[in-house]
């Protein structure tokens, strides 16, 4: 993109990714926070979080202000947002996690008619990992028994996390596998033996860890470990942030991390 600024509405700006979108796009000169939408009752609605912009709860207000929006909060607020800037045609860039089939089927429905980029990570080291890991999961044959590890806060409220989802999904890809049969997100008593070609991940929560994922391939005798962390929110915010300039303009569909960064 040229030009000036792109205008944007950070949903969710009390939350810990909405204060990091502010701290992030404020002073900028390829962003303006144009507008900031928080539910009802979110703690600071009506005060001044860029300049002359106020926190709101109104949904066509916030959208009228940018042609993208972006979205870190909670699958109840994506699916209200998206089905409200289907008639607006406004991009959207989502990275909430642990979305519903509500959610999924309201951003496909904008996708129909505006560019959505969705990522359960917009770092661009996971996006990184992801590659890696596939890579792995092409060299390595299915006895070489795959798991995730990843680290969370306390606060978080989905397990596991969108990105070990995806990373799982990026080895049963790799391996031509479907995640649905071999996944396995949680073990508890007398599970047995590990099933060949199954693919686990685990969640592990606690204090105030931004996050930490593992995928480790097991072999006999030798183990690999490929490690992402993140320190601080910062990096999804400038990568959901760029993102938002680069979904401007595109044509309607579902876009990824990877074609942002063009990985692809
Ligand atoms: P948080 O609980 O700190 O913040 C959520 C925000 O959403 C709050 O400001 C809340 O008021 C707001 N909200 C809730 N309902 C709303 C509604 N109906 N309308 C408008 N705003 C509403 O959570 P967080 O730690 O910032 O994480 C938010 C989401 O982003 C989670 O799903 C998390 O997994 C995800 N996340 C994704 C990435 C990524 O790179 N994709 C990175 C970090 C977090």
């Amino acid at each position: 993109m040229s030009g000036g600024p792109v205008a944007v509405t950070i949903l969710g700006p009390s939350g810990r990714m909405g204060r990091a979108l502010l701290a992030a796009g404020n002073g900028r000169d390829d962003i303006r926070i144009a507008a900031a939408l928080d539910r009802t009752n979110a703690v600071g609605v009506g005060e001044e979080v860029a300049p002359g912009v106020r926190s709101t709860t109104l949904i066509d207000a916030a959208l009228a202000a940018a042609p993208v929006y972006i979205d870190f909060t909670a699958p109840a607020a994506t699916t209200a947002v998206a089905r409200a800037a289907r008639d607006r045609r406004i991009a959207a860039v989502v990275g909430t996690t642990g979305l519903d089939a509500e959610a999924e089927a309201a951003l496909a429905a904008l996708a129909e008619v505006a560019p959505v980029v969705g990522a359960p990570n917009f770092s661009v080291g996971v996006n990184l990992l992801l590659g890696l890991v596939g890579a792995a999961a092409r060299a390595l044959d299915t006895s070489w028994d795959a798991e995730i590890v990843e680290l969370h806060h306390r606060n978080k409220r989905d397990a596991p996390s969108g990105t070990a989802l995806g990373l799982a999904r990026a080895i049963a890809a790799a391996r031509g596998q479907d995640l649905a049969e071999v996944g396995r997100f949680a073990r508890q008593g007398d599970v047995g033996a590990r099933p060949t070609g199954e693919i686990g991940a685990v969640a592990v929560r606690g204090g105030d860890v931004v996050g930490e994922h593992t995928a480790y391939f097991f072999g006999a005798g030798e183990r690999i470990e490929l490690t992402h962390r993140a320190t601080d929110r910062a990096i999804f915010a400038h990568g959901a942030l760029r993102a938002a300039r680069w979904a401007v303009g595109r044509p309607p569909g579902r876009y990824d991390m990877l074609d942002v960064l063009g990985m692809r």
